[in-house]
């Protein structure tokens, strides 16, 4: 609900120019002139707006949810991209030659003014390729540290090329109060990133943490244990994650995302349950402790406190039990009278993580290559399997918690929505933005 009162937010800022354009504009032009502009500035305002989606503000990731807020700013990428492209040629056959001087509102020509559309055709040539590394990054052989880098730094540029286009070459820009609210709306863009990148890791260095315990618990998995050095911790909600850099400066773009899977009545220490898999990750066997570490978070909206549902089914699929060990944990320490049972998905017995502590828990384990003395459920989570172990009654009134490969969830999801479950009562957290 909160959610959605973001959504008309969104609206207003990205039409705001447009509305601007049609209050003050001169007057009106043929119609496919005014469709090219407008494409044009509704492309500029999506572009700006895409600072704020990606920009880890947590009024926007903890409401919605960082992975629907990540696919939301790939969708809308991919429209103003799709509305920046038409825009030039839906002026062809427009009489041009630049600025006359009977002509102040530019309603009879366009301008030829060269560093005005150099900008222009900048950012036209910039912002294909933005989009399409962005979609072809995982084909890509190069870190995604590069990649992030090289992201932000051509955002920035389209964001300053088209500016000085829109305010140069177009009609409207160049109107009063047009130029000052894209000035603003820029500045807004471009502030965001410096939060992001300065602000934020400035408030992080104030708050180090160090490394206090690190346990290999499956072959390509590994628990993290960091504590506060000086501060009290962090302020958290079972569930939720944060980006963690282990052992570089607050300023790098060294960090990854990682839930939490401690309970936030357990103490100070917060504790992550951590899978190889790249970079990062996979050097973790050198990490020792005492390893100084920043904590940027927390961020996330898989959390539980304010459902009132009478029972809540956990469905994990591998590492994507770390943010529901952290809820079924806060659960046990507060005396949570809600009743909680484990849906635990894994290809092998030896990936099974904290296999003691979950004995006590309402736990239906399933494997895909099961050992052959194997008494639990196997295969896939899928629907034949989820008919067999959910009795209506939780499928109806329970509140469901997803976490774990893409494809276990669409079809936990799928076959919760067939089954009458509202979509507001299953909450999900994916790991993969693509
Ligand atoms: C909200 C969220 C919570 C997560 N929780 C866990 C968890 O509890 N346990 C766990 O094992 N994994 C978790 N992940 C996945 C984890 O972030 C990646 O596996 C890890 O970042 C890979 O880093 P790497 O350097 O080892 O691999 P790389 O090869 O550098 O990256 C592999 C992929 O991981 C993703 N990734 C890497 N760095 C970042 C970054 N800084 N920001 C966003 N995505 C990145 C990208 O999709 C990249 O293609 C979570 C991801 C998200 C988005």
């Amino acid at each position: 609900m909160i959610a959605l009162s973001l959504i008309p937010l969104y609206l207003v800022a990205v039409t705001l120019p447009l509305i601007l354009a049609a209050i003050f504009g001169g007057p009106p032009r043929p119609f496919h002139q005014e469709l090219a502009s407008g494409l044009g500035i509704l492309a500029f305002a999506i572009v700006l707006a895409e600072f704020v989606l990606s920009g880890r503000f947590k009024s926007v990731a903890n409401r919605i949810g960082m992975d629907v807020t990540m696919r939301f700013h790939q969708l809308m990428a991919r429209t103003a991209l799709l509305f920046a492209l038409v825009h030039p040629f839906l002026y062809q056959g427009s009489p041009s030659g630049g600025q006359r001087p009977w002509d102040p509102s530019r309603q009879l020509t366009l301008t030829t003014d060269l560093s005005a559309l150099a900008t222009g055709i900048a950012a036209y040539l910039l912002l294909p390729s933005l989009v399409l590394l962005s979609i072809y990054r995982t084909q890509l052989d190069y870190k995604y540290e590069t990649w992030r880098l090289m992201h932000g730094i051509s955002a920035l540029l389209i964001a300053l090329f088209l500016l000085h286009h829109t305010i140069y070459a177009g009609r409207y820009g160049a109107e009063t109060p047009l130029t000052w609210l894209w000035v603003a709306m820029t500045a807004i863009a471009v502030g965001s990133l410096i939060y992001v990148y300065l602000i934020v890791p400035m408030k992080d260095k104030r708050q180090r943490w160090q490394v206090s315990a690190i346990n290999r618990l499956s072959p390509r998995q590994w628990e993290v244990i960091v504590s506060p050095r000086g501060h009290s911790g962090l302020n958290y909600k079972a569930g939720q994650f944060v980006w963690l850099n282990i052992g570089h400066s607050p300023y790098s773009l060294h960090e990854n995302p990682f839930s939490i899977s401690s309970a936030p009545s357990s103490g100070p220490n917060v504790s992550f349950v951590i899978k190889e898999l790249g970079d990062f990750t996979r050097s973790l066997h050198q990490v020792q402790p005492g390893t100084r570490a920043y904590l940027d978070g927390p961020y996330g909206s898989l959390t539980i406190e304010d459902r009132c549902e009478p029972g809540i089914v956990l469905v994990a699929g591998g590492v994507g039990i770390a943010p529901l060990l952290g809820i079924v944990r806060e659960i046990r320490l507060t005396g949570d009278p809600r009743k909680v049972r484990l849906i635990y998905g894994n290809r092998t017995e030896e990936q099974i993580l904290y296999a003691d502590e979950l004995a006590d828990e309402d736990v239906t384990h399933v494997l895909t290559e099961p050992p052959q003395d194997w008494q639990g459920e196997t295969g896939l989570i899928d629907a034949i399997l989820l008919d067999l172990i959910l009795p209506p009654v939780q499928v109806q009134d329970w509140l469901f918690v997803l976490c774990g490969p893409s494809a276990m969830m669409d079809t936990v999801e799928d076959y919760l929505i067939a089954r009458g479950t509202p979509s507001g009562r299953i909450l999900s957290e994916r790991f993969e933005y693509d």
